[in-house]
């Protein structure tokens, strides 16, 4: 028999969605498109949320409220942000946790040498794998049906209302409504080549770039919703979270331990031996995911984090070793970097510090002054043996490009929104991340859009009015409020 909700994608954004649909009472269909051992999408490789809360909550420790998160998602934006959807997430984040915990989810504080985030962001115990099959787990023992291995190629729609998805192979399979939740385009080498082009030294930047995550998300429905649907889209196919990866990890899936998070400590070169970037501009959950863009501008697309002995223990070690020197012109030799070049950088930046107290948990006094770039906080001399010195490269963690949606999670065609067809995660969060990241945000839009997108197929697959995000919040706050 036909469900009354189609939800394709298996990540998180998808899951939400069968979930919340399936218990809004409508029979659920998930069509995933890896097998089962790789399901999850690139919400397997997560490891926590962003939560807005007043007050500490559990594994929260002090306050982290609307406003602060408000602002600080405005600033790595550059206001490419739509306020009203923003503000939604972010109050929908700080009390969606129960339902999560309803299904599975368990939490737990950062592990010391995190991104400083136990006041901002949730852990799920057992990382993003651990949350995906706690969800598989709920939405099978709540009787959604769950297909592994079945990229859905196009869909039908008729006057902008769903009808039926089309699998590879031909399979159709109609429903009376539908969630979108396949992710971007960031495992598309082909387009990710088309969106960046190639720069003025003549090369292609993006055939040095890596993809942390699943090779799934090849954006073949994207491409198909915006190019022969017409939906209405937002962002910009360049725009993407890019983190500066080990230059070793392998082209997909290398997750989170491939990310060097050593860049604050030290300074980054090019392979010229250069800097080109204030690595002390802010704390690295707010500016790690500039990293990934910057080194793509460099040539070869390629850089260099150096640290010294200062910088051991005060950072994730990443899993594959550091190369290590007794000397920092050993080093430069060792990495392939122009030796007289990069001593030149390193002493200029070393007679340029100001070393007041340093503090990494802080925006600290010791900066550089009389060197360009400068490096505005935890500047420090890199002087102290042994050296080390890591490559790194782009690593694509999630492209911006996506469809337009508003406080319902409709797909949008000419302003219109759809009566039955609905968007939630990467496929939309372009709306609320023009550009620019904050750690954690990427789950608070899958999870606060998968919600209402799941609701709302739901809603309409009984012909009832869609309902707003907002109003799911201020359900879920109110009796947050009541049980307290
Ligand atoms: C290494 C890494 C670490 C991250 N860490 C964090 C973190 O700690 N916190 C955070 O907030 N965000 C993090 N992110 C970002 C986060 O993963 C995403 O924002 C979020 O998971 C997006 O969820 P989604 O459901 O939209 O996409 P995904 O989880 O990627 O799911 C997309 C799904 O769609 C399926 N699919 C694709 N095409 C088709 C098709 N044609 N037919 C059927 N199925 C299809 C895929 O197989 C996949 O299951 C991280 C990402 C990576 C790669």
């Amino acid at each position: 028999m036909d469900p009354d909700v189609l939800v394709i994608g298996g990540g998180n954004a998808a899951l939400c969605a069968a979930l919340m649909a399936r218990e809004a009472g409508a029979s659920v269909l998930l069509l995933e498109s890896a097998p089962r051992a790789w399901r999850g999408g690139n919400s397997a490789h997560t490891r926590n949320l962003r939560c807005m809360h007043d007050a500490p909550q559990d594994v929260l420790v002090e306050a982290y409220p609307e406003e602060e998160f408000w602002q600080d998602l405005l600033k790595v934006t550059g206001g490419i942000t739509n306020e009203h959807l923003a503000r939604l997430v972010i109050r929908h984040s700080s009390a969606c946790r129960t339902w999560m915990r309803r299904h599975g989810v368990r939490f737990q504080p950062p592990l010391s040498g995190a991104l400083h985030v136990a006041r901002t962001n949730a852990f799920f115990m057992g990382g993003g794998k651990a949350l995906v099959n706690a969800y598989y787990r709920s939405a099978e023992a709540l009787g959604v049906r769950v297909r592994y291995e079945v990229p859905v190629e196009r869909i039908e729609l008729d006057n902008g209302r769903f009808v039926a998805a089309r699998l590879e192979g031909g399979e159709r399979i109609a429903a009376k409504t539908c969630v979108l939740a396949a992710g971007g385009f960031e495992s598309n080498r082909d387009w990710l080549r088309e969106a960046w082009g190639r720069n003025a030294r003549g090369e292609w930047p993006s055939d040095n770039f890596l993809i942390r995550g699943t090779a799934f998300n090849q954006g073949v429905l994207l491409r198909h919703l915006l190019e022969d649907h017409g939906a209405d889209r937002i962002g910009d196919p360049t725009q993407a979270h890019m983190v500066a990866i080990d230059a070793r990890a392998p082209l997909y899936d290398g997750g989170i331990c491939t990310r060097i998070d050593c860049v604050s400590l030290g300074v980054v070169v090019n392979r010229e031996a250069e800097r080109f970037y204030d690595e002390g501009e802010d704390f690295w959950p707010k500016r790690y995911a500039i990293w990934g863009r910057l080194v793509a501008q460099q040539p070869g697309q390629i850089g260099y984090s150096i640290i010294d002995s200062k910088a051991i223990g005060r950072f994730m070690p990443p899993v594959f070793p550091g190369v290590r020197a007794d000397t920092l012109p050993e080093l430069a030799h060792k990495l392939g970097l122009p030796v007289e070049t990069f001593m030149r950088t390193l002493d200029s930046y070393n007679a340029a510090c100001r070393v007041g107290t340093f503090d990494h948990t802080a925006l600290d006094d010791c900066h550089t002054e009389g060197v360009t770039p400068a490096k505005t906080h935890w500047a420090r001399p890199i002087d102290t043996a042994p050296f080390y010195g890591y490559a790194l490269k782009p690593g694509v963690t999630f492209t911006y490009l996506g469809l337009e949606t508003d406080d319902t999670a409709a797909v949008r065609f000419q302003g219109a929104a759809s009566p039955n067809l609905f968007v939630a995660g990467e496929m939309m969060a372009g709306n609320v991340l023009g550009k620019g990241y904050t750690a954690g945000v990427g789950m608070s839009i899958g999870t606060a859009f998968g919600r209402i997108a799941g609701r709302n197929a739901a809603l309409a697959s009984k012909q009832a009015p869609a309902q707003t995000l907002q109003a799911l919040v201020a359900t879920e706050m109110g009796a947050q409020h009541a049980a307290a």
